[in-house]
This record gives structure tokens, C-alpha cells and sequence, in this order.
């Protein structure tokens, strides 16, 4: 079995980040898995290497080294191409020529936990002449019906695709590649069999599942962990600074200390205590993982 970790470059890590790698390896390391690192540095606007490389030198501080080659988004543009154009082949996708503004003014009002859901505006526009010239997202049409799916942590989950989704965007205007078409080819040619990340992604789970059964790759499990939050209630997020590895790693000069802490944040430890990530995998079981996100104040 494989597991991974995907961060994307855009900051610093910081302490949620790393509650997820530890996680994901865990889980993978206890199975007697691989754990691999995906650079997910396709939005070219807020991806920087050099967070890239300082993430890779945090990992290896911290005691959580990955298998094989480090694998970068930004580097595979032909391979997403080849999977879009199987779709647009297929009939499954169609340009949508809508800013930012029109989609807000047909939102439909639906239960999406603040998502957009795309209200099908540009729905039967075909791929022509004249909209090869006109910059355009290319969204993958999805059928009104029901994914149900059991995740690892948080049991059975039953998602109608056309109601809380809608039809994604695939490639966006500016010719980027979007996430959810990104994270499906690669998790599926990297052999990647379980996914491990934060619950904030509990709803892209069926679309990627959906994408996954269209292009005819064999799915993966997926085990959605709770996040970190600070006293306000709120997610840890980038801009929280004094929560990450540049301020931790000053003040915790020994890493095993935020491994205890966010083994303790994950029910493997009764207290904080400090011990290396390998230490932990006897004692680690997702039956004693919270499912409410965790308060984290270290
Ligand atoms: N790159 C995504 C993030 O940093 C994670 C994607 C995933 O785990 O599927 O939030
Ligand atoms: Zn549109």
C-alpha cells in the first residue's frame, strides 16, 4: 500500500500541515506502506519553490522522510492534458466563458458549506472556432446522482454530485490546471492506495471519486482527519504565524516535542511527551483519533 502527502507551496508549513503528514504517515508506516510527497505547485500565482524545499527540509527535521522521487505538479502539464483530452473526447466537458461576477449572480442557494456550485450557465457550448480564441475554463459536466462513499474516519458519506459540486472547473481561464483533475491522475499513477488529509476536503472526495470511476482508475480509500483550531474556534491556517515551523522550529529546537504535541492532538499520547514519529507507530490506531477538530495551543 501507498500513502502521501500532498501539501501545496504557498507558505511556510505550519502546525495543521504537519498534524496531516504525521497523520498520513502514520497511517501508511503502521500498514508497512510507502509514504510519498506530491508538491502541488500547479497554481503558478501562489506556488514558490523555495517553500517547496524549505517544506522538504521541515519533513526531514521533524523525522517523517518519503519514499522515492519527490513528484511536482508544475512539471506535469502533458500528462493532465492527456487525461482532459479523454474527457473532451468523451463529450464530458464544455467551455465555460462565465467571470466571476456571473457565477456569483446564479448561485443557487443551496446547503454547500459556503462552496459555489456552479449553476451550469455555459452547459451545451461546444469547443469551436471562435472559442479557441476566447479565454475559457473547461468544466467537466456531472451527472445529477448520489456518491456514496465510507471514509476510513468519519463513516459512510452520500454526496449528489450535481447539487453540492456541480460542474468543476478541469483547466481554468488562465490555462492552469485545477486541483481536483491534478490530485486524481496523480494519486492514481503514483499508485497511491489510501488518503489521508483534513476533513476540509471531505466534499471534494466525491468528485474526485467521480472523476477516478469516468477515467477508469482503480480507487483509493480515504480517511479524513479533524483539523487543528485555535482558542477562537478558528482552523490554523497560514497566516496563523506563530504556528509555524519557522517560529517552532526556534522555539522547540527539539522536533520531537511538536511530534508529541500533535500525537497527543491525536490521541496517541494521554499528554504531550516528546518522542520521534517512529516511536509512535505501535501505539498509533485511528479508533483513538478524535473526529471534532482539536483545540492546539503549544
Ligand atoms: N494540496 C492540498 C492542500 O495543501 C491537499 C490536497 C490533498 O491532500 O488532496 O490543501
Ligand atoms: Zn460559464
Amino acid at each position: 500500500m501507498a500513502g502521501r502527502f500532498a501539501p501545496s507551496p504557498t507558505g511556510r508549513m505550519h502546525l495543521g500541515n504537519v498534524f496531516c503528514a504525521l497523520l498520513s504517515w502514520l497511517s501508511a508506516k503502521s500498514k508497512g506502506g510507502e509514504w510519498r510527497l506530491r508538491i502541488e505547485d500547479i497554481d503558478p500565482d501562489r506556488s514558490r519553490r523555495d517553500f517547496a524545499l524549505q517544506l522538504m527540509d521541515d519533513l526531514q527535521w521533524l523525522g517523517l522522510p518519503w519514499n522515492g522521487e519527490v513528484v511536482w505538479q508544475s512539471q506535469r502539464g502533458d500528462i493532465y492534458k492527456h487525461y482532459l483530452k479523454q474527457l473532451e473526447e468523451a463529450g464530458l466537458t464544455y467551455p465555460c466563458y462565465c467571470t466571476r461576477a456571473d457565477i456569483m449572480a446564479t448561485q443557487a442557494p443551496h446547503e454547500t458549506d459556503g462552496r459555489i456550485v456552479y449553476a451550469g450557465t455555459c452547459r451545451g457550448k461546444k469547443f469551436d472556432e471562435m472559442a479557441q480564441n476566447v479565454p475559457h475554463a473547461t468544466r467537466f459536466i456531472v451527472p445529477d446522482e448520489d456518491i456514496i462513499f465510507q471514509d476510513g474516519h468519519y463513516g459512510e458519506q452520500c454526496v449528489n454530485l450535481a447539487k453540492h459540486c456541480g460542474d468543476y472547473i478541469l483547466r481554468r481561464k488562465d490555462g492552469a490546471w485545477a486541483y481536483q483533475l491534478a490530485v486524481v491522475v496523480d494519486d492514481a499513477l503514483m499508485g497511491i492506495t489510501e488518503v489521508v488529509r483534513g476533513r476540509d476536503l471531505l466534499l471534494s472526495t466525491p468528485q474526485q471519486l467521480h472523476l477516478y470511476r469516468t477515467l477508469g482508475f482503480q480507487e483509493p480509500t480515504y480517511i479524513h482527519h479533524p483539523l487543528l483550531i485555535n482558542e477562537n474556534g478558528q482552523r490554523l491556517c497560514k497566516r496563523d504565524k506563530s504556528l509555524d515551523l519557522s517560529v517552532l522550529r526556534e522555539k522547540h529546537k527539539n522536533p520531537d516535542e511538536i511530534v508529541g504535541f500533535l500525537a497527543f492532538c491525536a490521541g496517541i499520547l494521554p499528554s504531550p511527551t516528546p518522542l520521534k514519529p517512529q516511536d509512535l507507530l505501535p501505539m498509533f490506531d485511528w479508533q483513538n483519533v478524535p473526529t471534532k477538530d482539536v483545540t492546539a495551543c503549544i
